[in-house]
């Protein structure tokens, strides 16, 4: 649920939807989502590379004004692409430097390379959590704190808690760090992701959730859900 292609520029160059929805097939996985930085540019050409053979969630990890990362998740492309555009609207326009930052490509589901961002993608947007928050539900989307247990990027080293005023149903823990963290908290959906930007990386199916139907919509259900 928490993957990276090509787009981002920290994503590797063979990170294509092609090859991150077979690599994910291999892997065994039934659920993926493709998560830029700042951006859904590649989420169709996933999409459509899938054909059905594997479930993908419309996803994209939003950085905020407090350098938090979430993971926001969405029923249907076009609320995330209405969610992108409150994004792109509230990003600094710095342009990227491919040689220090790395190559930031929009594909197709072919995987050709249809173009490049020019501005650089892993910026704090101007946007809070919580307008991220209150803007994914807007849409019928959920929001997710990234790789909480991280010391950097993540709601607990830059905001030092998760806000109880924040309508928080899920979080993100590093899968290394899970099994210590699990307990404190087990009143939240909890997801374990590789956060891959390298093929090699795609996870295999070390975690699960639990639906009735392996469906976006039932994912997107569960992840609104308290425990
Ligand atoms: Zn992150
Ligand atoms: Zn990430």
């Amino acid at each position: 649920m928490h993957i990276h292609s090509a787009l981002s520029p920290c994503g590797d160059a063979d990170m294509t939807p092609n090859n991150i929805v077979n690599m994910s097939i291999i892997k065994g996985l039934d659920v993926i989502s493709v998560t830029d930085h700042n951006t859904a540019g590649n989420a169709e050409a996933v999409a459509k590379a899938a054909d059905g053979r594997i479930v993908v969630v419309p996803g994209m990890e939003i950085e905020s004004s407090e350098e938090v990362h979430i993971a926001v998740y969405f029923p249907d492309l076009e609320s995330l692409f209405e969610m992108e555009k409150i994004v792109s609207k509230n990003m600094a326009h710095i342009k990227n430097k491919p040689e220090i930052y790395g190559e930031q490509l929009y594909m197709d589901s072919l995987d050709n390379i249809t173009g490049t961002e020019e501005n650089l993608l892993i910026t704090a947007t101007k946007l809070s959590v919580y307008d991220i928050f209150k803007a994914v539900r807007a849409l019928g989307g959920v929001s997710v704190p990234a790789h909480i247990d991280k010391s950097s990027y993540s709601i607990l080293s830059n905001l030092g808690a998760l806000p109880a005023d924040l309508g928080i149903t899920a979080v993100e823990i590093t899968p290394r760090n899970r099994p210590r963290l699990e307990s404190e908290y087990k009143n939240f959906n909890i997801l374990s992701n590789s956060d891959a930007h390298y093929l090699e990386n795609i996870s295999e199916r070390d975690f699960y959730i639990d639906v009735f139907d392996k469906s976006v919509h039932d994912i997107i259900n569960y992840l609104c859900k308290m425990r």
